[in-house]
């Protein structure tokens, strides 16, 4: 089974003014989809890996033969976490967590506040493209960034929240500001989605 393209889980220019319609289009359209294009054709020749989930093959990438190896982990990592920030933003969304993700982000971090001013401190001081993430890894929530398109999933952990810091996320409208786009961009965050992948991953 080829690995497929979701369409945006909404119109786009939802997110505006956020984050563009014009961004949204060209980045869903174009960027994400020559991601799952460049994994599936890189997967072609090896029919022994077509029923590991998305999920499966970048957690495990001893088992791609080193052939495919960068392709794999470079465009299904993409693909993996574009995936992840397409489906923690929404229209309207930012504020707090509450329940058990609100508690265990405080345990954690110290408080909300010191949360966020962590997460935005790893993505924009991110050094060059890659993204900011809130995963789970030995049971503990954690903060990291990484360079190109690896993932949390690559070293065992779970992720729940990720920031994209591609410049292709935000330069049409903000440029080199991304700085502004992170602050920008917590007003997107769809808490009851990160909710949701914080229950899977403690479970
Ligand atoms: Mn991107």
């Amino acid at each position: 089974m080829a690995h497929v393209l979701d369409p945006l889980p909404y119109a786009c220019d939802a997110l505006e003014p956020v984050l563009d319609a014009r961004t949204l289009e060209i980045h869903h359209d174009k960027h994400h989809a020559a991601y799952v294009a460049n994994l599936n054709k890189a997967l072609e020749a090896h029919p022994a890996l077509a029923h590991l989930s998305l999920a499966e093959l970048i957690s495990d990438l001893s088992r791609v033969p080193e052939g495919i190896r960068a392709t794999v982990r470079n465009n299904g990592g993409g693909h993996f976490a574009h995936n992840l920030y397409w489906r923690t933003m929404k229209k309207g969304g930012g504020g707090e967590p509450t329940g058990d993700l609100a508690k265990a982000i405080a345990s954690a971090f110290g408080s909300f506040g010191d949360f966020k001013a962590k997460l935005t401190q790893a993505a924009v001081g991110q050094f060059g493209s890659g993204w900011a993430w809130l995963f789970l890894e030995d049971g503990q929530l954690r903060i990291a960034a990484t360079p190109g398109h690896d993932c949390p999933e690559m070293n065992g952990g779970t992720s729940m929240l990720v920031v994209d810091v591609w410049e292709h996320a935000y330069y049409l409208k903000y440029q080199n500001r991304r700085a502004d786009y992170v602050e920008a961009w917590w007003s997107l965050v769809d808490w009851g989605r990160v909710a949701e992948g914080y229950r899977t991953a403690a479970r």
